[in-house]
């Protein structure tokens, strides 16, 4: 059996290491707002080489607030991947801006920089681009656009601790972003989590009124703000699993090598990365070819062999209920990857044998097909 992620696993390394850290918060006697958050906060700043971090309830809340800090809601338009999770596009909802879809570049799946120009209007406002799959999106075509039209820009780097784009670690690419802790992410807390990053000491010093009841100074309120913070017990959980990130990031990289290798010659895209970007694998998404139906039989012969796969995302965005509302252009990329895509294991507790063996089967699957 090759679990696709065994958090159990995950966090067994760091076990002794919580428990010391559980015991230091239960005896600490202060729970909200102390110490430990303070110190995770500067420990993911420098992580990320940024000046400010903002530690919150969880991911969504990180990219909702960001734009609320930012000054964007309702009547505004923010272009976002017509390729992510849910939450991307829910953070603009939330704020009563309107998500305006854009395809992604067909290797990436990344936001497709040539695509912003048609999607832009005079209520364009912000871009909110995707390190989708731990792929950072390209930030310098995305940066030059946003500056040449006023629009700010809000990194979701919910899947990209860690990941660089020309060097410099996502996070800090942008006017701010938003990371989340869940505890499947590459760094991953145990519940919720989540964290703001920006270089601007003004918008750092707004989100953490706006986390905290819209209040820096106690029963003093100068915004209406809400309750979206960070535990002490999570950011010491956080505190003990940073200093392994890196290390884990590598193991992951070392298997997405092995995986490029060994699915090499099949009818299947392997991840394309972009010029300058080293991703934090947080998934390792191949795109299969051939007729509807294919990606479905190659999960089910894969689950039939012990190993599991998932698909991320089984319905695009605009394709939800949750969306049904609404017109939506056509977006015929993010309409057929769903039926496309196939997420491999990859995580830091995996090893080569089970990689090979993921590898073997596919190979398999896939020249039976052939036969
Ligand atoms: C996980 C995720 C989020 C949301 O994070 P939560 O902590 O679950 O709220 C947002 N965007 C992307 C791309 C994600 O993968």
């Amino acid at each position: 059996m090759i679990d696709f992620l065994n958090l159990r696993k995950v966090n067994a390394p760091h076990e002794a290491a919580l428990e010391q850290a559980m015991q230091r918060v239960l005896r600490s006697g202060w729970y909200i707002l102390g110490d430990e958050v303070a110190a995770f906060e500067r420990e993911f700043a420098a992580y990320c080489e940024v000046g400010h971090c903002i530690a919150v309830a969880n991911g969504l809340d990180a990219l909702q607030l960001s734009l609320r800090a930012l000054g964007i809601g309702p009547g505004d338009e923010v272009l976002v991947p017509s390729n992510t999770f849910i939450a991307t596009w829910l953070a603009v909802s939330q704020v009563g801006a309107t998500p305006v879809p854009v395809e992604p570049r067909a290797g990436t799946h990344n936001i497709d920089p040539s695509r912003l120009a048609s999607a832009l209007t005079p209520r364009t406002r912000a871009i909110m681009p995707v390190h989708l799959y731990g792929q950072p999106a390209e930030m310098d075509a995305i940066c030059a656009f946003a500056q040449a039209h006023d629009l700010k820009v809000i990194e979701d780097a919910a899947q990209a601790h860690g990941a660089r784009w020309q060097g410099r670690r996502c996070g800090g690419l942008g006017d701010a972003a938003g990371f989340s802790f869940y505890p499947g992410k590459n760094l991953g807390a145990l519940g919720d989590g989540g964290a703001i990053t920006t270089n601007d000491a003004a918008l750092a010093a707004t989100l953490r009124k706006l986390r905290n009841y819209g209040s820096s100074v106690k029963y003093r309120h100068d915004l209406v703000g809400t309750n979206s913070r960070l535990d002490e017990l999570q950011a010491a959980m956080l505190r003990v699993k940073l200093p392994a990130l890196d290390g884990e990031n590598a193991t992951r990289a070392e298997f997405a090598r092995r995986y490029m290798a060994g699915l090499q010659g099949l009818p299947l895209d392997l991840p394309v990365q972009a010029s300058g970007a080293e991703s934090s694998w947080h998934l390792f998404v191949v795109r299969l070819h051939g007729p509807v139906g294919t990606r479905d039989r190659v999960l089910a012969e894969l689950a039939a062999r012990g190993i599991t796969a998932l698909i991320h995302y089984p319905l695009a965005c605009h394709e939800q209920p949750a969306y049904a509302g609404l017109t939506w252009p056509d977006l015929p990329i993010a309409s057929s990857l769903q039926h496309a895509v196939l997420s491999l294991p990859i995580s830091p507790v995996h090893t080569d044998v089970e990689i090979d063996e993921v590898i073997a089967a596919v190979r398999d699957i896939l020249s039976s097909r052939a036969a």
